[in-house]
């Protein structure tokens, strides 16, 4: 008999969850508004009727479910199943058990974590588990998020909170990052901030290509700043090295500390595609230590959009099996 699971990718604006089997395949899919303000009470009640409708709607037997996974904005209490004050949530969500509600609501054991680990145990899960043990990935959007494997198991830290990739310090004094460090990895290689960078240079009376296109089409983004660099234009490549080099400089750390068979790209910014993660690797080769080299295999996300069911639905997979 297959047995099933429910994965749940919470986020700001949408909650995309799908039912999947035991070795990662997506069955059904949904996606709903997330409407925050109506509290998370509403939210996990909607949540729950969208996952039943589906077991219906696909006609599948809901006595082959085996518990649910759920992945949230973090920070988060790990033990306790909430999140912590996250910035871009109503206040009612401080210490509400998502993991309890939603796993009373479905009546199976469920699973939480941040959404860059559930990212992260997805990817390994279908494209690591077996192969390799050991590897880290970073979630490259609005923000830049992170996680970590070692030995086979996500890395939590002693609050839970462990692989915050995007707060590594890789510039001391450099830009400032919203946790209130400078110089942070997110403020050089998030979408935001790679899009932020090249306006500034712009604003700053840069001459580039991308000074005409910004009058005819308004500020910059990330993907503009991507499809430049690709037809040569100097500023553009240079905000792109300068978001690689970031990304190569966190990675030889990483290794000296855990160190990964596997860095793994993932997020909306990778739609730039391999020229983002050669460039990465070339940062990376020309940083690490030479006297002893220590190859690392740098490469993109492979899950696409449905990576957060997936890696959901894979952490109650892995949980419930312990
Ligand atoms: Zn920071």
């Amino acid at each position: 008999v297959t047995e099933l699971y429910f994965g749940v990718d919470f986020g700001g604006t949408s909650v995309k969850l799908g039912i999947v089997n035991g070795t990662g395949e997506v069955l059904a899919r949904e996606s709903i508004p997330s409407r925050i303000e109506l509290g998370p009470e509403d939210l996990i009640a909607r949540i729950a009727e969208a996952c039943e409708k589906l077991v219906v709607k696909h006609r599948l037997d809901r006595g082959t479910f085996r518990g649910a996974g759920i992945g949230s904005p973090g920070p988060v209490d790990l033990d306790a199943g909430t999140i912590v004050t996250a910035c871009n949530l109503p206040v009612s969500f401080d210490n509400f058990s998502i993991r309890d509600s939603l796993s009373k609501q479905l009546n199976l054991p469920t699973v939480f974590d941040n959404d860059a680990n559930v990212a992260c145990w997805g990817e390994y899960w279908l494209d690591g588990m077996g192969v390799i043990s050991d590897m880290v990935l970073f979630t490259l959007g609005t923000g830049l998020g992170g996680g970590v494997i070692c030995g086979g198991e996500l890395v939590h830290g002693c609050t839970g909170n462990a692989a915050e990739l995007g707060h590594m310090i890789v510039r001391p004094g450099g830009r400032v990052c919203t946790c209130g460090q400078r110089g942070c990895l997110e403020t050089y290689s998030s979408a935001t901030h790679i899009a932020a960078i090249a306006n500034e240079a712009l604003d700053g009376g840069r001459k580039s290509a991308l000074a005409d296109y910004r009058t005819q089409h308004g500020p910059v983004t990330s993907k503009d700043v991507f499809d430049f660099a690709m037809r040569g234009d100097a500023l553009a490549g240079e905000v792109v090295d300068g978001a690689a080099e970031a990304l190569g400089l966190a990675l030889v750390s990483l290794r000296h500390i855990v160190e990964p068979a596997r860095g793994v790209l993932a997020g909306g910014v990778i739609q730039a595609g391999e020229m983002l993660a050669q460039r990465v690797k070339k940062f990376y080769d020309q940083y690490m230590w030479t006297q002893h080299p220590e190859p690392m295999e740098i490469c993109l996300a492979r899950l696409g959009t449905d990576a957060g069911i997936i890696g959901a639905a894979g952490i109650a997979v892995h949980a419930l099996k312990k």
